[in-house]
């Protein structure tokens, strides 16, 4: 056993040498088969894939199929171009739907990595290949948004890659020897951002972070392409926040994490009452203009990336971003920071958390569910109900979640007639629980909805505009 294990590694070692030796003074490196893919593939050489014998040039050859290795990293989208880059920076664009089975990738000492199709114009006969990057085009790709106003700029992360750049030289430090120094420097291609987002230089912009997190970054800064996602560079080129999802300048500077605090202050005055409305945009609500609502003031706020009812509803009980309280998908439950509730008993007070047919985190209250008694499809009248209830019996601050609104949008759109109706249903009963009370009321969203073309009519998620601007209602109630 032993000595076989010994085999092994002669094996691995002597494979290792034969890979990493130069066999000729330009070593071939690697190709990287990235953009919009489902999994960014990284070829070394043929290994794992049926080489093919082939004349080209009237020569003998043997390659390589670019489909098969298309087809495993999984083109993201139905249709689009495939960039062919090679290490000098040339290359060649070419159709996605012009990929056939006699495209081939052939690597020799000579050329390192080229394209290769007798179907093709020479031109695409790319040599040294650095990247094969994958721009697509449809609804569903990963994509960074850069928003503005109301204009939002969607681009994939495949077709960033020929957004253009600068290069700048970037030094990275000092190195000391006794009295010899060497600064290493690298050539960096970056994207500036004000060619995305024309505003003041000074201007702040809100970065949406890949891992929930939220920064503020300068307009003077740049992006970064990095094959499925982009990195922001500060105006240094040297700072870095990775897996940049969205820039958003002038985004709202009320942010739903701010209701923690504002909330425990109002307690300190007297009740709170919390309404959640599910899945209501700002921009749906504007264009509604449900009576109660659209007598009280509003502001735009902005929620949490990624905008789902788990990760913002903790956002809003905890008032801290993703990153921080660690929910950041569908499914997790365990907050990782205390919640409004366990403040609220450390001030004295008590509190109900008023919530549909399932419990969606493990909150330091257990939550009051209301089944869909009366079978009508929505558990919001059971939801005002119990929240009558709770209001009725005196407790302090009562947080009530509403879901209808978001189920409608879901299935019938975001800007649908039938989400209308249901906002203005559910405006009766913001009311209804503000007779009678005397207090605080705030009224928001864990998220909006954007309109899509597929099984469902409305989604959310992404940090797209829509999905991440939501309305703000703070009032007193005499
Ligand atoms: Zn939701
Ligand atoms: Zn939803």
């Amino acid at each position: 056993m032993q000595r076989k294990i010994v085999f092994v590694m002669h094996i691995l070692l002597i494979l290792a040498i034969f890979q990493t030796s130069p066999v000729c003074a330009w070593h071939p490196g690697e190709l990287v088969i990235t953009g919009d893919v489902a999994q960014e593939v990284v070829l070394a050489g043929y290994q794992g894939w049926e080489v093919v014998g082939l004349e080209y040039r009237g020569e003998a050859q043997e390659a390589i199929r670019l489909l098969p290795v298309l087809q495993y990293a999984g083109v993201l989208g139905a249709e689009g171009s495939i960039f062919l880059s090679a290490y000098d920076g040339v290359g060649a664009v070419l159709a996605l739907g012009e990929i056939t089975e006699e495209c081939y990738l052939r690597l020799t000492p000579e050329y390192g990595w080229q394209f290769i199709s007798e179907h093709h114009p020479r031109q695409a006969g790319v040599k040294f290949l650095e990247y094969v990057v994958v721009a697509a085009a449809g609804p569903d790709l990963p994509c960074l948004r850069l928003i503005s106003g109301t204009t939002e700029t969607v681009i994939s992360y495949g077709s960033l890659f020929a957004v253009d750049s600068v290069q700048r030289l970037i030094i990275e430090g000092e190195a000391k020897k006794g009295d010899f120094t060497a600064a290493p420097f690298s050539r960096r291609s970056l994207i500036p951002l004000a060619q995305f987002l024309n505003k003041q230089e000074a201007a702040a912009v809100v970065a949406y972070l890949g891992d929930g997190s939220q920064v503020e970054v300068s307009l003077a800064g740049y992006l970064e392409w990095r094959g499925q996602s982009a990195d922001y560079l500060g105006p240094d080129g040297r700072s870095r926040k990775a897996d940049v999802k969205a820039l958003w300048a002038d985004a709202p500077e009320t942010a739903v994490t701010e209701l923690l605090s504002q909330a425990l202050d109002a307690l300190g005055e007297g009740r709170v009452l919390i309404i959640l409305v599910d899945g209501l945009g700002f921009f749906e609500l504007q264009q509604v203009q449900p009576p109660f609502l659209s007598s009280r003031e509003v502001q735009q706020a902005r929620t949490v990336f990624p905008s789902i009812t788990p990760v913002a509803l903790a956002s809003i009980l905890t008032g801290a971003l993703p990153s921080e309280h660690g929910i950041t998908a569908r499914g997790m439950r365990e907050l990782q920071v205390p919640d409004l509730f366990f403040y609220a008993s450390q001030l004295g007070k008590s509190s109900a958390l008023v919530e549909g047919n399932t419990k969606i985190l493990n909150t330091s209250i257990r939550p009051i569910l209301n089944p869909d008694l009366d079978g009508d499809g929505s558990t919001d009248y059971e939801v005002f109900q119990s929240a009558q209830e709770q209001l009725a019996a005196g407790v302090d601050l009562v947080f009530v979640h509403f879901h209808g609104y978001d189920d409608t949008a879901h299935s019938c759109g975001p800007f649908s007639p039938e989400a209308g109706e249901k906002l203005l249903e559910l405006d009766g009963y913001i009311q209804a629980l503000c007779q009678g009370f005397s207090g605080t009321v705030f009224v928001l969203a864990d998220h909006g909805q954007h309109p899509t073309s597929r099984d469902k009519l409305g989604d959310h998620g992404l940090a797209s505009l829509l999905d991440l601007t939501v309305p703000w209602f703070r009032w007193e109630q005499p």
